[in-house]
């Protein structure tokens, strides 16, 4: 069985490889390009294809890949909003998924960036660099005896509570469900009570019709000043200019970003030399209170041994018509 692997970094080659003698049936080619309309034809003669965060995996290029004979759409990430599951149904292409591995990876993530922007770590690590050791613009507050208000408290939501719980925080959290696991320490509220009472705001729910914008300028108002933000979930969860709106109102001591709206194109890509066109990233950077990363929560190596192994089996069950709890219908 042939397998295409998309926009293939040299660690995901690295991390694929280590594990592929458990998958003797599965050959394995890999490319740099994105999965897009553009490049979907590449996949002729591939019994399925594996795509990562940023691929287009919409109608046209789905339609691209079924002409081509690929049965299975393979997402080596939890996320599949990027899919259009409906087409896939319609034209019978299989799509698994990849929807726990290492929560602990993303979870720790937020919480190092929730430490960054209180304590201005990257500021604080230039400034000495430079030879200026002086305290300014880097006073934080504690974590301990605060309240750190969680949504979504599936796998990642789960782990970033045990954390905050860890840190001596009260933990409070929304969810459509509750998660029986946490019941013993945490308190499931409204998202407006999540909102008025949390001092760090940690984002781990997906991106639905539901949940998009779900951070707006109306939520944000009902914040407390002080607030810290964290999203390492999707971009989408944010109205990124009424965030911005909200910055420039004063009302967060920090914003750490793991994910953007605008994070397509950039995502592991080196644009160092480029003129930007347009981009509220720019403008959300230029703030002293706000620390971005490029998605890079998954990226640990426990993460990605996890990604490679489940992808491989969940490849080999699509051969054989094997439904899992990984299949995204
Ligand atoms: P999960 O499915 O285990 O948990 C998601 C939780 O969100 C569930 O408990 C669900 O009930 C809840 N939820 C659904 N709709 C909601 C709503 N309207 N309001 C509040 N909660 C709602 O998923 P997970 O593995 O914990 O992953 C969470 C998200 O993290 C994923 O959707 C993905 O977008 C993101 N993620 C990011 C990275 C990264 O590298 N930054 C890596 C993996 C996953």
């Amino acid at each position: 069985m042939k397998l295409l692997l998309y926009a293939a970094k040299i660690y995901d080659q690295k991390s694929f490889d280590m594990v592929k003698d458990k998958f003797p049936e599965i050959e394995i080619d890999y490319i740099d390009h994105e999965l897009e309309p553009r490049t979907a034809g590449i996949a002729k003669g591939y019994d399925a294809i594996c795509a990562f965060v940023s691929a287009d995996v919409g109608a046209e290029t789905l339609e691209i890949l079924a002409d081509a004979g690929v049965k299975a759409v393979l997402m080596r990430c939890a996320g599949y909003n990027n899919v259009d599951v409906e087409k896939a149904k319609e034209l019978g292409i299989v799509v698994k998924r990849v929807p726990a591995y290492s929560p602990e990876s993303v979870a720790e993530l937020a919480m190092a960036l929730a430490m960054a922007v209180n304590r201005r770590i990257y500021k604080a690590y230039n400034k000495v660099r430079e030879n200026d050791y002086t305290l300014k613009g880097l006073r934080g507050v504690i974590f301990y005896g605060k309240t750190a208000g969680i949504v979504g408290t599936g796998k990642i939501g789960a782990a970033m509570a045990r954390i905050c719980r860890g840190f001596g925080m009260k933990v409070i959290a929304y969810d459509v469900y509750e998660n029986p696991d946490l019941k013993e320490f945490v308190e499931y509220v409204s998202l407006d009570e999540l909102l008025s009472r949390s001092d760090l705001i940690s984002l781990h729910c997906p991106l639905l019709d539901s949940t998009y914008h779900m951070i707006n300028l109306e939520n944000i108002k009902k914040m407390k000043d002080g607030v810290i933000l964290v999203n390492t979930s999707r971009g989408a969860l944010v109205d990124t200019d009424e965030l911005i709106e909200g910055i420039r109102m004063k009302k967060f001591l920090g914003v750490g970003l793991d994910v953007y709206e605008e994070e397509t194109g950039n995502v592991y890509e080196d644009r160092s030399d480029e003129i930007m066109p347009h981009s509220t990233t720019a403008r959300l950077m230029s703030f002293p209170n706000v620390m971005i990363t490029s998605h890079q929560g998954f990226y640990t190596m426990e993460a990605l041994a996890s990604i490679a192994e489940t992808t491989l089996q969940n490849m080999m069950d699509a051969a054989n018509g094997t439904e899992t709890g990984n299949d995204v219908k």
